[in-house]
């Protein structure tokens, strides 16, 4: 954890280490409540640096977008999104399905589509906006070292070693986030076994912008809609199929996604370039330390299958901002530990969503085909559990940050 070189420190303001969607958001929503702050991120500020602006297509919430117009990011965005408007959930040889109508719900769009190379591009315009932010990229945490009020970090730039004292550290740095490591937080993992790929294909009928999620015992598929009539494709395997699937030609590959998600959309065709993911759970045993908190990934990496990572951690980095702005002392004990807590009933309950979500839906339990199949009748036939579902759906849970919030009716 020491800290040792000859460079004079300086004063960065709330440090935030990784420069990923959460933590350049956290910087943003910072730099609009004016307060100082330094964003250090080992990519280059380019999306073609950036390792996850890539070409995952990302399902945003309503909240979500919410959170990001408040700060002022989706007007960068929002001419690439493509809106949700039906989620169709179901699995394959079971009879209950469940869906949401976000006119029933009384809104234009449950969320939206938007590939995360779109939303990196579009932080990185709003961040050249900043101007309370320091921007240190390619620039690398190396070591840390605690202070009396503060962490002393020394990072690696192009340029040399610099070092930076802050009142408050924020570990935005990924699943496998070193601050967490040198903070000495644990860690619970979770091994899933899966591979996600990823890639766009263009079904023979039109999405009608809704997007499908559908369980098999081999694992789940999903489907987004995207502009021009494409959908944006996430087939999940057994990692141990991973390289056997990998090494499909495309139309075996197309025949494979189409077993697995039926014909509600015609044939399915014209795959783009595929991406494999190793999927990871990753969640800390606690959220802060002394002056310093984790966010995003680093908090919790949740199986994509729930669609929930980012919008989860946006909605720590949008907390986090609140609390800090409503406080002289960012590094301060008792509002460290209210963000703690304001973000528990969120975090608990997503991560429990998704890691059921998993387990309900992709492991071959035939005893539990009933009540899954009742469960998705039930969400899909009793006016008030759809509501709650679709308001988790739409990124409502515990306490929301106010930037998020909105009236439904
Ligand atoms: C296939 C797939 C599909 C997904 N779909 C969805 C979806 O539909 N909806 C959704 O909400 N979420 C989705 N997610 C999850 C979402 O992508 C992640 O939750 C999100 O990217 C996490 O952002 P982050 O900023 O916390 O972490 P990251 O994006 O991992 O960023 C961490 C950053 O920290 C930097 N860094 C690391 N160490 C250091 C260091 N020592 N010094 C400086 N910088 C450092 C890294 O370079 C990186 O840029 C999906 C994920 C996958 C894999």
């Amino acid at each position: 954890m020491n800290a040792s070189t000859s460079a004079a420190p300086e004063d960065a303001g709330v440090l935030i280490i990784g420069g990923g969607l959460v933590g350049a958001s956290l910087a943003i929503a910072l730099d609009a409540a004016g307060i100082a702050a330094t964003l250090v991120e080992t990519a280059a500020p380019r999306v073609d640096a950036q390792p996850s602006y890539d070409e995952r297509n990302l399902a945003l919430a309503r909240a979500t977008v919410n959170g990001l117009d408040t700060i002022g990011v989706w007007r960068h965005a929002v001419e690439k999104a493509t809106p949700i408007r039906h989620i169709h959930v179901s699995r394959s040889g079971e009879f209950g399905s469940a869906r949401i109508d976000a006119k029933k719900q009384g809104v234009e769009a449950l969320g939206w589509t938007l590939p995360a190379r779109e939303l990196g591009a579009a932080l990185l315009r709003r961040l050249d906006e900043c101007t309370h932010l320091t921007r240190l990229a390619p620039t690398t945490l190396a070591a840390l070292e605690p202070l009396p009020d503060g962490w002393r970090a020394t990072i690696k730039t192009p340029d040399g070693e610099r070092v930076l004292d802050t009142p408050l550290l924020v570990g935005a740095d990924g699943t496998e986030s070193f601050v967490r490591a040198q903070l000495g937080i644990e860690v619970e993992r979770m091994d899933y076994r899966q591979t996600l790929f990823v890639c766009t294909i263009t079904p023979e009928r039109d999405h009608a912008h809704r997007a499908y999620e559908r369980f098999a015992d081999e694992g789940p598929i999903a489907l987004l809609p995207l502009a021009e009539r494409r959908c944006g494709l996430v087939l999940t395997v057994d990692t141990k199929d991973a390289e056997a699937v990998a090494a499909l030609d495309d139309a075996d590959f197309i025949a494979l996604a189409q077993r697995r998600f039926g014909w509600r959309l015609g044939r399915l065709d014209r795959p783009g370039k595929r991406h494999p993911y190793t999927v990871h759970g990753v969640a800390a045993k606690q959220l802060i330390a002394k002056r310093a908190v984790l966010v995003g990934n680093a908090a919790q990496t949740v199986h994509p299958i729930g669609a929930q990572g980012f919008n989860l951690g946006l909605r720590d980095a949008l907390t986090l901002a609140e609390l800090v702005a409503a406080t002289r002392d960012p590094g301060d004990a008792a509002m460290l530990q209210t963000y703690a807590e304001r973000r528990d009933v969120d975090r608990e309950g997503t991560m429990s969503m998704s890691h059921g979500l998993v387990r309900l839906a992709c492991l071959q339990q035939p005893l539990l085909a009933p009540l899954r199949s009742l469960a998705l009748l039930a969400f899909d036939r009793i006016p008030p559990l759809q509501r709650a579902l679709a308001k988790r759906g739409m990124g409502y849970r515990g306490i929301s940050p106010v930037a998020i919030r909105e009236h439904l009716p």
